[in-house]
């Protein structure tokens, strides 16, 4: 009998849920490990805490401020048992980073042990980061890396720890970190969107972006996770029947969550309260063990940084409760995909949502105006916008019949489609003063009372207008959302830029009242962004052909997607809008591509391993038993066995068949592997990885789950995906 995956059985099904107490008021303890205002009143000197709030409007914070701050930091962070501080930071592996260092200090002799954080640590570290990718970009400079505070996330206790979100800069400037461009592209879109939102209202001096984002994630009894070699090692399983049962009667969805993932995710709220993190939903997915977290929104920056605390949060809680969180994209094959749904607006200081309509016919323009350079600007950019979600993992989904598809297009509902249409009909130029009023009663004039109800909710659009905000859906479950973000802000602030310019031109050139000038360029966009606007079935085949013949981009895989990154428009733009110069650029497109093929590389020596030394040797070895038994019918029965054992004849046949097609699979694509490894070119060998090593995945997999069908269940070793998937 397979010993390991019975034990790991008996051990999942063995357990008790842990008790977890319901905070009845989570709203007493939220935020108390947070470094927030509250507590900022209370340990700064007023002086450092209005630097604080100064900071977050780019206010730069003098060194000897900085010293007041560390120090009223640090007082918080002893009153609550903390001993270390980090400098905490996104890299390009696209999770977390921190090193721990002790506020205890001592003078060189050891005398005198003291409590120590002043403001040079609080402002700027040097992590020892030449283990981090940087794709090339400290080679070319020769510079190191520093991390640096960002006062405009605050500052979190996790554990005994203080942590300090910063970014990841090298000594000559570049970005290494996936924050940087991020708070880049948030000040290009402010400048961008408060020039437009100044054509409706004078008073709005900054535009934040905000997020709301949605975590889809899988849990499996860590027991059963371990008995798993390609779970540990790529997040996802590489071979394994689906279950009888899978997500076909939509039980799961309907049904109420299991005890002891309700203390699970009764506790991780509880530590979500305490860091501040405003988690608000929790719901069973439509996968069986696949579960959703959403938060209420929040301005971008933040929102970003709680999404990666979270995730590492997750993983942590997840092991009180002896469970393992899957954020791969595709952890099962034949159940759904996880996503990470990626809610977006613009929110202006003034406290109004640019993309919600609003009361009277002026901010109904405002937010036509919006929601329409939107549109242009995924029109524009669609490709782009298609890289930025591109990994190994997010593959499985885009363009795998299931999630959006990798065709980029926006949903907007009949009744913005209806009004579209009718400003389409605006006249060139001046605007009779029948019209005018015409587009105010009729069209604008109308907005309120139609949206938020009727968009009605197109689960197939990657991209989709949800009554006030965008909802992005096409981003993977473990990718961090500053990659996509920072891409979104930044097309979109280029469109508005470029807006701007365009009804300035016609106010001056051509004489036009405002009003006037912005009718006319949405008009001109309406017309040329149609081949964007998508309603229909996005998972359709008849969907793929409509898009190939609009022109939108198909790119089903990430070396092919990837490309648009470093396409000569996109490197201008990023370098237009100050988000990224052309190195920082294409040492991201280097840096993807490398993670890609290590992706690839590693998952192919993985099922190679489980392949041959797993499932071979228990095919085998039940081959043998089905031998033994022919032998013996054999002697029983002389010449009338052949009869008798057929069925079992049939069976060693069989087996030796896909043993057969392991084997010779396994060898040609290590011989692809090895072929891939020898070329220099970053590309050409992710391109190798992708269509000569990839293929055989499915074909190696094809053999050993026939052969799973066929062996005895106690002799075979890879827990199953019915015990994955429905253990409890
Ligand atoms: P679902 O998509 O699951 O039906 P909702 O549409 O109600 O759920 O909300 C999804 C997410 O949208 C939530 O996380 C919410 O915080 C976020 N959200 C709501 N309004 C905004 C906004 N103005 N900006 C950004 N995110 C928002
Ligand atoms: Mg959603």
């Amino acid at each position: 009998m397979s010993t390991f995956r019975f034990q790991a059985l008996r051990k999942a099904t063995d357990r008790k849920p842990v008790h977890v107490e319901e905070l009845a008021k989570k709203s007493e303890i939220f935020g108390s490990n947070v470094f927030n205002d509250k507590s900022m009143r209370q340990f700064l000197t007023p002086e450092a805490y209005k630097a604080v709030k100064a900071a977050a409007d780019g206010v730069k914070i003098d060194r000897k401020i900085a010293d007041y701050i560390a120090l009223g930091m640090k007082e918080w962070a002893l009153s609550k048992g903390v001993t270390h501080y980090t400098h905490w930071f996104q890299p390009l592996t696209g999770t977390t980073a921190e090193k721990h260092d002790a506020f205890f200090e001592t003078f060189p002799d050891g005398s005198d042990p003291v409590e120590k954080f002043g403001g040079s640590q609080l402002v700027q570290q040097e992590p020892d980061a030449s283990s981090f990718p940087n794709g090339g970009i400290r080679n070319t400079f020769e510079a190191r890396g520093y991390t640096a505070w960002d006062p405009t996330s605050p500052a979190f206790i996790f554990g005994t720890t203080l942590c300090i979100p910063t970014v990841f800069v090298s000594y000559t400037g570049e970005a290494l970190d996936n924050k940087t461009p991020l708070l880049r592209a948030l000040n290009a879109i402010d400048a961008a969107a408060i020039d437009v939102a100044k054509y409706f209202d004078k008073n709005v001096k900054r535009v934040t972006p905000t997020l709301g984002w949605e975590q889809e994630y899988f849990l499996v009894d860590s027991a059963l996770a371990n008995s798993r070699p390609d779970l540990l090692a790529t997040g996802r399983t590489l071979l394994g029947h689906t279950a009888a049962k899978g997500q076909q009667l939509d039980d799961h969805y309907f049904g109420s969550i299991p005890t002891r993932v309700l203390t699970y995710m009764r506790d991780l709220e509880n530590e979500c309260m305490l860091l501040g993190i405003p988690v608000k939903t929790r719901h069973n997915e439509v996968a069986p063990n696949q579960f959703e977290l959403a938060p209420i929104f929040e301005e971008i920056n933040l929102a970003v940084d709680h999404n990666s605390l979270l995730m590492d949060v997750m993983q942590k809680v997840a092991e009180r409760h002896d469970f393992k969180v899957l954020f791969h994209e595709k952890p099962f094959k034949g159940v759904n995909g996880s996503g990470k749904h990626n809610n977006w607006s613009l929110a202006t200081d003034t406290g109004i949502n640019l993309l919600s309509p609003g009361k009277t016919p002026m901010s109904n323009l405002q937010f036509l105006t919006f929601f329409i350079n939107t549109i242009k600007a995924v029109h524009d950019n669609e490709e782009l916008l298609r890289a930025s979600i591109a990994s190994a993992s997010n593959d499985h989904r885009l363009g795998a019949n299931e999630a959006p598809p990798a065709i980029i297009s926006v949903f907007i509902g009949q009744q913005l489609t209806k009004v579209l249409a009718e400003l389409e009909g605006v006249s060139n130029g001046k605007l009779s003063p029948e019209e005018k009023t015409d587009l105010k009663l009729n069209v604008v004039g109308k907005l309120p009372d139609v949206l938020l109800d009727n968009t009605d909710r197109n689960r197939t659009s990657p991209f989709a207008f949800t009554g006030n905000k965008f909802e992005f859906r096409a981003v993977g479950s473990s990718a961090n959302c500053a990659v996509s973000m920072t891409t979104l802000n930044t097309i979109v602030a280029k469109q508005l830029k470029d807006f701007k310019k365009e009804v300035d031109t016609l106010i001056e050139k051509k004489d036009l009242k405002k009003d006037e000038a912005i009718f006319n360029v949405l008009r001109e966009y309406i017309k040329q962004t149609k081949a964007i606007l998508f309603e229909g079935d996005g998972y359709s085949e008849a969907w793929e052909k409509e898009a190939k013949k609009r022109g939108l981009s198909n790119h089903k895989t990430t070396p092919q997607a990837l490309k648009a990154k470093v396409s000569k428009k996109a490197i201008a733009m990023f370098g237009e809008m100050g988000v990224m110069n052309h190195v920082e650029v294409e040492a991201r497109y280097e840096i993807e591509l490398e993670e890609y093929v290590k992706k690839i590389q590693i998952e192919g020596r993985v099922l190679g391993d489980i392949a041959r030394n797993h499932v071979v040797p228990t095919a085998i070895r039940y081959q043998n038993v089905l031998i033994e038994n022919v032998k013996g019918l054999k002697e029983i029965f002389g010449k009338d066995f052949e009869k008798i054992a057929k069925e079992q004849i049939s069976l060693i046949k069989e087996i030796s068949e896909h043993i057969e097609g392991i084997n010779t699979k396994v060898e040609a694509m290590t011989e692809e592997r090895k072929k891939a490894n020898t070329l220099t070119n970053t590309e050409k060998m992710a391109a190798a990885y992708c269509d000569k090593v990839k293929p055989y995945f499915e074909e190696i997999r094809y053999h050993a789950d026939k052969l799973e069908l066929l062996v005895d269940d106690e002799l075979w070793t890879l827990t199953k995906y019915r015990e994955l998937l429905f253990t409890k």
